[in-house]
C-alpha cells in the first residue's frame, strides 16, 4: 500500500550505517538502546530478508513496532533510505507471519469489527455535536460542497471534542456549508495499515470513499493530519482510482478562509507568545509548514516562536505509529521530551493541528509540570473570533 512516496525492495541496501539516523530518532534519544535506533531496525529488516534469521521471533517483531513512523530517520538519511516506509512494509511482513503485537492485534479487531479504534458503536460518533450552543448545520446534511472527515480520535475522546467543535463553528462563522458523515464515518484505516491488515484497511477505504461520493462534495477537509495524509496519498494508490474530490488539512483551509477575509476575527485575544509543533504526517510527510504558520501569524495578539527543532526537523509528539498501543510508557516519554522543547521556548501556548498531538502534549504538560497551555489551532482560530 504506497504512500507518497516510492519504495524499492531493495531500498535497505543503501543504508552506510552511517549513524546520523541515530541522534534524530525519538526512540532512540529516550532510550539511548541501539536496539531502539532506525539503523538497528534497517539492519533487523536485512537480516529478515536476507534469511541469516532462522525465524523472526515476537522480540524481533516489536523492534519494528517500537517505532512512530515519524520520519525523522527518513528526512535525515544522507543516502535516501525511506526508512520509515522501509519499517511499516516490515510490520505488514511480521503481521503475515503471525508476529503482530497483541496490543494492535486487539486494536485491529476493534477497528474490524466497530469500524473505530475504541469499539465504539456508531451513533458515538456524533456526541461531540452535543453541549454546543447550536447544533453543527453539517449535522443531518446529505449533499455539499464540503465534507469535514472527523477522524476517530476527535468524534470519540471526550479530551479531544474541542477540535471538531471549535472547527465547525469556524466553517459556520467563515459562511461554508459543509456536511458531516456521522455514523457513516469509519476509521480512515490508517491504524490498520501500518499494523499490517491491508485488506480490512481497503474494506473501510471504501465505504468512506462511497459515503464521501454520496454527498456529492468536492472537498473532503479533516482536522487529523493522519487521516489527511491515507485520504490524500493512499486510498487513491490502495484503491486504484482517482477520489474525484480534492482533499484539505484544516490548516490549508483556514487559512486560506482567514486571506479571503471570510474569518471575522477581532482583538480579544490578550497578547501571548506562541509556538507550534508541527504534527509528522502534516509536516515532514504531508509537506505542509506553512499553512499553520500562516494561520497563526493572521491573529492578533500572537507572537509565534519557533522551537529550534521545527518544521522537517520536528520532534514527534510520541502519538505516532500507533506506539501508545504498543508501549504507552516509551510514547509518553517522547512527549516528555517534546513538550520540554516547547517550554524552552518561553512560549505560554503551545499549538498543535492535529488532536493526537495535542493529547499527547497536552498529558505531557501536566506530568511534567510546566505551565504551558496546549491548543488545536482550530480552537485558538475560535477564540479569536468576534
Ligand atoms: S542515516 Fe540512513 S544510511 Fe545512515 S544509518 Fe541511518 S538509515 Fe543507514
Ligand atoms: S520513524 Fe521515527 S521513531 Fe521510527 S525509526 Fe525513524 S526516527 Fe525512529
Amino acid at each position: 500500500m504506497s504512500a507518497t512516496r516510492r519504495v524499492s525492495e531493495e531500498e535497505y541496501l543503501h543504508c552506510i550505517r552511517c549513524g546520523q539516523c541515530l541522534p534524530v530518532c525519538p526512540t532512540y534519544r529516550v532510550t539511548l538502546n541501539e536496539t531502539d535506533s532506525p539503523r538497528a531496525r534497517v539492519a533487523l529488516m536485512r537480516a529478515v530478508r536476507e534469511g541469516l534469521l532462522e525465524r523472526p521471533t515476537d522480540r524481533t517483531a516489536a523492534q519494528f513496532f517500537r517505532c512512530l513512523l515519524c520520519g525523522a530517520c527518513t528526512f535525515t538519511c544522507p543516502s535516501g533510505v525511506t526508512v520509515d516506509r522501509v519499517l511499516e512494509l516490515t510490520r505488514g511482513e511480521m503481521t503475515d507471519l503471525g508476529l503482530l503485537p497483541q496490543p494492535l492485534v486487539a486494536l485491529n479487531q476493534r477497528i474490524a469489527e466497530s469500524h473505530n479504534i475504541s469499539a465504539e458503536p456508531p451513533e458515538s460518533r456524533l456526541l461531540w455535536t452535543q453541549n454546543l450552543p447550536t447544533p453543527p448545520t453539517g449535522l443531518g446534511k446529505t449533499q455539499a460542497e464540503v465534507v469535514y472527515f472527523v477522524g476517530c480520535v476527535g468524534a470519540l475522546f471526550p479530551r479531544s471534542y474541542g477540535i471538531p467543535q471549535s472547527f465547525a463553528q469556524v466553517l459556520e462563522g467563515a459562511g461554508v456549508e459543509y456536511a458531516l458523515l456521522g455514523a457513516e464515518e469509519w476509521c480512515c484505516g490508517y491504524p490498520l495499515a501500518i499494523n499490517g491488515d491491508l485488506e480490512t484497511a481497503r474494506d473501510v477505504m471504501r465505504h468512506n470513499l462511497e459515503a464521501v461520493r454520496a454527498t456529492g462534495a468536492r472537498t473532503l477537509v479533516t482536522t487529523c493530519p493522519s487521516c489527511f495524509h491515507f485520504w490524500k496519498h493512499t486510498y487513491p494508490a490502495a484503491l486504484g482510482e482517482e477520489l474525484g474530490f480534492e482533499v484539505r488539512h484544516a490548516t490549508e483551509f483556514l487559512a486560506d478562509l482567514l486571506e479571503a477575509g471570510r474569518v471575522p476575527l477581532g482583538e480579544n485575544l490578550p497578547e501571548q507568545v506562541v509556538t507550534y509543533h508541527d504534527p509528522c504526517d502534516l509536516g515532514r510527510k504531508g509537506g505542509i509548514f506553512d499553512a499553520p504558520r500562516r494561520v497563526l501569524r493572521a491573529i492578533p495578539g500572537i507572537r509565534l516562536v519557533e522551537m529550534p527543532e521545527n518544521q522537517g526537523g520536528s520532534h514527534c509528539c510520541g502519538g505516532g505509529g500507533n506506539l501508545e498501543s504498543m508501549d504507552p510508557a516509551l510514547s509518553q516519554a517522547v512527549a516528555a521530551r517534546r513538550i520540554r522543547q516547547a517550554a524552552e521556548t518561553g512560549a505560554q501556548v503551545v499549538v498543535s493541528a492535529c488532536q493526537q498531538c495535542e493529547r499527547t502534549l497536552f498529558n505531557a504538560a501536566r506530568t511534567e509540570r510546566l505551565r504551558l497551555r496546549v491548543k488545536d489551532i482550530a480552537e485558538i482560530v475560535l477564540e479569536a473570533m468576534k
